[in-house]
């Protein structure tokens, strides 16, 4: 469930629950994409703030479906918190490409075989695999796209959206950088019987004032009672702007995936390790993360100039814990 807790302007704060948990929202969700956060442990993880996480179900459907099934999908990673699952991103399998059909989408399993993702397998490997919340099938154009493959994208979009409605399910709204196609969109998806609303298809290559321009027409179109999830978008200004426009919840590869490359957040910027110029003692004197309670900036350096991946694991933990800290300053803010 979830509940509008404060209100400043379009900015809400608000907690959603599910199976024990709950999380304030605004709030920003690490990828897990295939059931892993890249180089933590799930308590590692869960020490800088994290209380939630999005899996993608198509991605264990193809590769540990069974076994997943089996124990569920909070035990066999050991998640104690709430997970989202999408089955979208399909476009990141590369060895066996996915393509996209009025039916579904139709992917290659690793030993060759065709399978399809319909909009109804969709939500019942999401639900096989004890998903907290699930996310709609929907068809999200890569960039660059034309108009018409944008039209044809939300048309398709709405009507499977239409056949994966439920009390526990995100809708995934599209309509790429075209206004009167995302209010389209926004308008007939909103009336369907969802617990929350998301937009996709974003973040993905388009001019950022286009994305901001996006989210703004969008979120007056939605319920105002119900969560709001912005996917992909995990820049820390990109969220402060967005949140001002009505998003609950975000998620994004982005602060993890800067990590692991040596570009870490601090409260004086960003900061790129590996560098032989890089020096200093505390990494970010506002952060109270196990990284930076623990370790100089000069010794983080030296893991990334040596290519250590206990240089990648710290600067993990620090991200997401620098995460943590701008979500609840911004829910701070916005309580006033
Ligand atoms: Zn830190």
């Amino acid at each position: 469930m979830f509940e509008i807790t404060a209100e400043n302007g379009r900015a809400r704060c608000g907690v959603l629950r599910a199976g024990g948990h709950s999380i304030e929202t605004p709030a920003f969700l690490p990828v897990a994409t295939k059931a892993f956060i890249k180089t933590l442990t799930p308590n590692e993880a869960k020490e800088t703030g994290v209380e939630a996480i999005i899996v993608n179900a198509l991605h264990i459907y193809r590769k540990i479906f069974d076994a997943v099934v089996e124990r569920g999908l909070h035990d066999f990673m050991k998640w104690d918190g709430i997970i989202f699952t999408d089955s979208g991103g399909f476009q990141s399998i590369k060895k066996f490409p996915a393509r996209i059909t009025d039916d579904g989408v139709l992917f290659s399993m690793p030993d060759g075989n065709q399978e399809i993702f319909t909009p109804e397998k969709s939500m019942e490997v999401q639900r096989a695999i004890e998903s907290d919340f699930l996310f709609a099938l929907d068809d999200c154009p890569s960039y660059p796209y034309t108009r018409r493959r944008a039209e044809e994208a939300v048309e398709r979009t709405i009507r499977w959206a239409e056949r994966c409605q439920g009390e526990r399910n995100f809708a995934i709204l599209q309509g790429g950088v075209y206004a009167d196609l995302r209010k389209k969109c926004a308008r007939e998806i909103a009336e369907m019987d969802f617990f929350g609303f998301a937009m996709g298809g974003l973040c993905i290559g388009e001019p950022k004032e286009e994305m901001h321009y996006m989210v703004e027409v969008t979120t007056p179109l939605l319920p105002e009672e119900k969560p709001r999830h912005l996917m992909g978008v995990g820049s820390p200004e990109d969220i402060m702007a967005c949140v001002k426009k009505g998003i609950d919840i975000f998620d994004s590869a982005f602060p993890t995936r800067n990590a692991r490359h040596g570009t870490i957040f601090t409260s004086h910027g960003k900061i790129n390790l590996g560098k032989g110029n890089v020096r200093g003692d505390a990494i970010d004197e506002e952060c109270n993360c196990y990284t930076c309670r623990n370790f100089s900036l000069d010794y983080l350096n030296y893991l990334f100039r040596e290519k250590e991946s206990l240089g990648m694991r710290l600067a993990t933990i620090h991200n997401l814990a620098y995460m943590n800290d701008l979500m609840t300053k911004i829910r701070e803010e916005i309580r006033g």
